[in-house]
């Protein structure tokens, strides 16, 4: 029975995954998510489970419950899904484990957080909670930026944009670190190295080896815990005395400038992982 692979486009890491894959000959169904329609029937006679590699949140959750529910095992599974998409969920579920995340206050209205922040401090990052490569994220230096930001922020169309998610900043020491965990099991880390302050590698910088000491290991086990089973990446912040905070935690990690330092081990790892939980 063949794998199904949920995609919609085709990155470099997608390309990676289905050609080891197919290297290791093993059949799959690519299944674009902004085409196909699920029926309600059981799928799991005519599938051997899914592995999703889908970029937007809002349909990869959708569509690995979908799945779920024909009777398919989903990597990531819709629960890692739903907590990781939403950096609040992340955050609670990482303090509930008592894990250090930066520190952190939320508001259900954006102009709320104006007149809050004057006791919580600045600089400031407030970001939407769902989203990636660091889009929307702002930090505020003082009330002007604020006032500013947030006023575009009640501008925002949908419900989930007027939560207002408020970080500490964090006085990185020009790079952060970025740790693939597999089923529980570091994989590899890798700092992201940039001038700028949102370090994704999307904004461009450059990528090292990070490492593995073992506080590192150790708090990205803890994570993986507090977050569940799945293909993982965790962003950890350092600040300038080597303190370590959780940021975030990606379901669907990119992985393209990783391998470029910790080499393509990594993706057959990934495989390997998904294979173990379909069987
Ligand atoms: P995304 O899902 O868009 O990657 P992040 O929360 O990881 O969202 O933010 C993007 C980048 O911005 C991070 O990789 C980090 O470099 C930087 N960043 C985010 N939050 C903070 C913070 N509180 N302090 C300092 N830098 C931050
Ligand atoms: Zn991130």
């Amino acid at each position: 029975r063949p794998i199904v692979v949920l995609v919609s486009r085709i990155r470099v890491e997608e390309k990676l995954l289905l050609g080891e894959l197919e290297r290791r000959g093993i059949p799959v169904e690519v299944l674009d998510t902004r085409t196909a329609a699920f029926g309600m029937e059981r799928l799991d006679g005519r599938y051997r489970g899914a592995l999703s590699r889908e970029i937007s949140h809002t349909r990869n959750l959708y569509a690995s419950r979908l799945l779920e529910h024909a009777g398919l095992r989903v990597v990531n599974d819709s629960k890692v899904v739903a907590l990781c998409g939403d950096k609040l969920l992340t955050t609670l579920a990482l303090r509930e484990a008592r894990l250090p995340v930066p520190r952190c206050m939320v508001t259900l209205t954006p102009g709320a957080a104006l007149e809050a922040l004057d006791g919580f401090g600045y600089p400031a990052v407030v970001k939407p909670l769902t989203g990636s490569w660091g889009r929307l994220a702002a930090r505020l230096g003082g009330r002007d930026a604020a006032e500013a930001v947030l006023e575009h922020r009640e501008a925002l169309p949908g419900p989930a944009n007027q939560i207002t998610y408020v970080q500490e900043y964090i006085d990185k020491p020009g790079r952060d670190i970025k740790a693939y965990v597999l089923g529980g099991e570091v994989v590899g880390a890798i700092y992201k190295v940039s001038s700028q302050w949102r370090t994704n590698t999307a904004r461009g910088g450059h990528t090292q080896v990070c490492p593995l000491d073992d506080d590192l290991v150790k708090l990205l086990g803890a994570t993986a815990e507090a977050i569940g089973d799945g293909v993982l990446g965790i962003d950890v912040i350092e600040d300038r005395d080597g303190n370590r905070f959780v940021n975030e935690v990606n379901h669907t990690p990119e992985f393209h400038g990783a391998i470029e330092v910790l080499g393509t081990g990594l993706v057959g790892r990934y495989v390997d992982h998904v294979l173990e939980r379909l069987d």
